[in-house]
């Protein structure tokens, strides 16, 4: 039996699934991850990825953390892929409660997704530091150097940064989603970004690893998937 025909089975088997993911579902929209051989990590810059995406350092250095955000966190023509399409189309028929994405791309809600539950928030959304305005993606795009709010203000982007606490509401609601679901796929993740990755332990449920490279979790998967997860997904039938 192929592995995405294990799948089926455990999904037809399944009433109430959750999808948790990451960076790697969208690199087959052309967004690099962080740690795979082409991510963000094994590229030269001053500073890794993570210390330009914390706090302290949009504190200290916001120009420069709008650079590197500008040019490597925004995608703004990535298309939902394989992977994000099938997800959507099994919400519609009932099958998953929820998309639980360590994400900021939106390409889930774009494919159609309505439960996603954005556990570091979006580039979509962006708030001015001093009034509270919202701002679409497009002021950041169409800005130079610090975005400024008409009142003068910094445009932060609604994205949780290292050093950062997680939205509560966001938590307590992938939490409950995890508690009910009889089956979590996890996929296109490294693991390795907390408090996210601790939440995968509150599924009860069996559980799916769809990832390229190994994972923490591999161990306790009822099926390991070492392949690419919009191919993965794209096999399945949705009844
Ligand atoms: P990560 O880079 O740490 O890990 C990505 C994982 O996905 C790797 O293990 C890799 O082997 C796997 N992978 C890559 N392409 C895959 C594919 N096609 N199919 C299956 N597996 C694949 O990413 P992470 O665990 O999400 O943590 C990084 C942090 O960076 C997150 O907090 C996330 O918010 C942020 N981030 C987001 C985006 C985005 O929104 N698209 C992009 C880069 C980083």
């Amino acid at each position: 039996m192929e592995n995405w025909e294990q799948l089926q089975k455990l999904l037809d088997e399944s009433k109430r699934a959750v999808f948790f993911g990451g960076a790697g579902v969208s690199t087959e929209s052309g967004i690099p991850d962080f740690r795979s051989t082409d991510g963000l990590y094994r590229q030269t810059y001053a500073y890794p990825p993570e210390t330009i995406l914390s706090h302290r350092f949009f504190e200290r250095n916001p120009e420069e953390f709008f650079r590197f955000y500008r040019a490597k966190m925004l995608c703004p023509q990535a298309k939902p892929n394989a992977a994000h399409r099938k997800l959507a189309e099994l919400e519609a028929a009932g099958k998953l409660t929820a998309v639980i994405t360590q994400n900021i791309d939106g390409l889930h809600q774009a494919a159609g997704s309505r439960n996603v539950l954005e556990l570091h928030g979006s580039v979509l959304r962006n708030t001015c530091r001093s009034c509270g305005k919202f701002y679409g993606l497009e002021a950041i795009l169409s800005s130079e150097g610090i975005p400024r709010c008409s009142c003068g203000g910094i445009i932060k982007p609604d994205v949780v940064l290292y050093e950062e606490s997680l939205d509560g509401d966001t938590i307590a609601r992938a939490v409950r989603a995890l508690e009910q679901a009889d089956l979590l796929i996890v996929g296109g993740t490294s693991l390795a970004v907390y408090p996210a990755a601790g939440l995968v332990n509150y599924c009860k449920g069996r559980l799916v690893v769809i990832n390229k490279s190994p994972t923490s979790l591999d161990v306790k998967a009822d099926l390991l998937i070492q392949g690419r997860i919009g191919e993965t997904l794209s096999h399945l039938r949705v009844l």
